[in-house]
């Protein structure tokens, strides 16, 4: 059967990426609703670009696991949005979220400040259900990750004026209507989803964490 879809894929002249690999480093697993829904919001934002994604879960990684090509999304705090895990007081705007960077060079290393996410949710999110407050977040996590994403896979750190790329999501951008990159952010990752993505490292990917230095948005 391999064989098979290989020569048809020569005879049609497709080709076809290894999906990107999402490992998620997470101090606690999230909810199944808040996974379920941070996944299905990045599938939709990227789904014009040629990129697909695989998850992960870093506590089950197994020594022997390697991926031809990788991001690592560490989550800070517990993503969860319940009365357990009230936002803390608001005040001067500071990043959701950021990708590591090397002198110019953007990692493919995210970290997501769960507490701040929760903290620019609180207000939409009061007295709905625990399903939608999940669902919300898994979104808003969808949404943040998904911007971060195209600063690693494109390596480049400019904003747009517009969608998913601008350079400051507000609350609303969060949880409201569909989040699209401009046409400017699909041609980018469009042109960087093949080629580009085949030459990483994935070992050197996956140590970055170690000597990484931070960066906002
Ligand atoms: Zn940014």
């Amino acid at each position: 059967m391999r064989i098979t879809l290989a020569l048809l894929c020569a005879l049609v002249g497709v080709t076809f990426a290894a999906p990107v690999a999402l490992i998620v480093d997470a101090p606690v697993p999230l909810p199944p609703a808040v996974a379920s829904a941070f996944h299905e919001e990045v599938d939709l934002v990227f789904r014009d670009t040629g990129y697909h994604f695989s998850w992960i879960n870093r506590a089950e990684m197994r020594p022997e696991d390697s991926f031809p090509d990788l991001v690592m999304v560490r989550l800070k705090s517990e993503c969860r949005l319940d009365g357990r895990h009230p936002g803390g007081p608001s005040g001067k705007p500071m990043a959701l979220a950021w990708a590591h960077r090397s002198g110019d060079e953007v990692l493919p290393f995210i970290e997501v400040d769960c507490a701040r996410v929760r903290n620019m949710l609180r207000v939409l999110a009061h007295g709905e259900p625990a399903g939608v407050q999940q669902e919300m977040l898994g979104r808003a996590l969808g949404r943040v990750v998904a911007h971060e994403l195209y600063h690693v896979l494109t390596g480049n750190s400019s904003h747009s004026h517009a969608g998913i790329a601008q350079a400051s999501l507000s609350a609303m951008h969060l949880a409201g209507p569909a989040l699209e990159f401009t046409a400017r952010e699909v041609n980018l990752l469009s042109r960087r989803s093949f080629a580009a993505r085949q030459t990483q490292q994935p070992t050197a990917a996956f140590e970055a964490d170690e000597f990484a230095t931070d960066s906002g948005r």
